[in-house]
């Protein structure tokens, strides 16, 4: 049977990142940058006051002390129109150009107004620059201020704004498919008959198809007979991703590998050495990724984190989609037994002392409740172990605590 990293290998094999496209930048945090983008002004495009204050000679001022008359006043957003002569000054906001002949601002709190003409000045001696952000310091026009490759946080699209762009070359978000399948599923507003359960899965996948940074796209519930699952997965395989629940395992009614091989989907694996999620079935057609996750929930939940959301962060061209492993220390003591190696649902927190990570009470592949307030896993090897307070183990982060 593969191991959980030989099984990675060989769905990042197949993963390969999306034709980059012209695309708006509204929506765009957390996509890759197919393009150098370069100013195209110099930034700050005068010099521009940093402070509240008075703009002034420093050579009026070498000990800091004086009185100076006011010949003008300069908001943010207006240019002035009077250059500053020996023993004058210029009122100035924050953001507002600097006078012609000055050379330094004194802030508002460092002076006192004698008349509507004139400033008595208390401050430190006044050095030439100070207060001011000249004309191209933060960047030159023709600057390359992003590169190809770089990942758009919030400080990159004021950045893009800040150099005229509304539009850039982005990998875009791959569309995700998402099947739940089986006779017993029924939707959460409806009350389950006899042997009927809620789909938890759906609202889960989604969301978890968006936390990875990708398209959501639900497709229902097919049912455990050839004639329903067909054409559902048939639509499902024109999205790059197609991502089933259930069906996989080894059942009379596990159908989803015999459709998805008469619609040529070729397997490559069916099977993985991990607890929960064992019957994992990844497959291809063409440059679409299929992934069929066990349906117990938290199966389903830990294959998608470990499979399917490195797939998706490849497609987005993201240089590092590993899923995120790091070995981290047990909170306490924890004695656990198993037969394969298991991803534990836990909470990991940051404390004074660092990283802790604490397994919580879990039945199983069924127990979704306990994963509430969860954002990891912690793997444990399999056998019969006393683990300790303090021991490292690799963790699995779902979500930054
Ligand atoms: P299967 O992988 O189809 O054999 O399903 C394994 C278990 O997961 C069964 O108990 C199913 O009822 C349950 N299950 C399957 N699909 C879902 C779903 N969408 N939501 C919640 N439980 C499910
Ligand atoms: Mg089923």
């Amino acid at each position: 049977m593969l191991t959980v990293i030989e099984a990675q290998n060989l769905v990042l094999q197949h993963a390969r990142p999306l034709p980059a496209e012209l695309m708006r930048l509204d929506d765009a945090l957390g996509l890759m940058l197919a393009e150098d983008i370069a100013s195209d002004l110099d930034i700050p495009p005068y010099d521009k006051s940093m402070m509240d204050g008075y703009a002034v000679r420093s050579a009026d001022l070498p000990q800091g002390n004086g009185v100076l008359t006011v010949i003008e006043e300069v908001m943010a957003g207006q240019t002035p129109r009077l250059p500053v002569a020996a023993g004058q000054a210029t009122r100035i906001m924050t953001g507002a150009p600097l006078p012609a002949d000055a050379d330094g601002v004194v802030k508002v709190e460092c002076t006192r107004l004698l008349d509507g003409h004139r400033v008595e000045i208390a401050d430190a001696p006044v050095k030439p620059g100070q207060n001011i952000l000249y004309r191209g310091r933060e960047m030159r026009r023709g600057d390359v201020v992003l590169k190809t490759g770089a990942v758009l946080g919030p400080q990159d699209l004021g950045l893009l704004a800040t150099v005229g762009r509304a539009e850039a070359r982005l990998v875009p978000r791959p569309r995700v498919a998402v099947l739940s399948t089986g006779d017993e599923v029924v939707e959460a507003p409806q009350m389950p008959g006899p042997g009927q359960i809620r789909n938890s899965n759906a609202p889960m996948l989604l969301a978890q198809v968006r936390r990875a940074g990708a398209a959501p796209h639900y497709l229902g519930i097919g049912r455990d007979r050839v004639d329903s699952l067909r054409p559902l997965i048939d639509e499902g395989l024109r999205a790059p991703v197609l991502v089933l629940s259930g069906g996989v395992s080894a059942g009379k009614l596990d159908l989803v590998p015999g459709v998805l091989a008469d619609l040529g989907v070729g397997a490559h694996f069916h099977k993985v050495e991990m607890k929960p999620g064992k019957p994992i079935f990844f497959g291809t057609r063409g440059s679409t990724l299929v992934f069929g996750l066990p349906g117990n929930p938290v199966s389903s939940l830990v294959c998608f984190e470990l499979f399917v959301r490195p797939a998706v962060r490849r497609l987005m061209g993201h240089a590092d989609s590993a899923p995120r492993m790091r070995p981290l220390p047990l909170g306490d003591d924890f004695a656990y037994k198993t037969d394969r190696p298991t991803y534990y649902p836990a909470r990991l927190d940051v404390a004074d002392d660092g990283w802790r990570v604490r397994p919580v009470p879990w039945f199983g592949s069924a127990d979704l409740r306990a994963l509430s307030g969860t954002n990891a896993f912690v793997l444990f090897p399999a056998g019969d172990h006393q683990h300790r307070q303090g021991q490292r183990f690799p963790v699995l982060i779902c979500d930054t605590p």
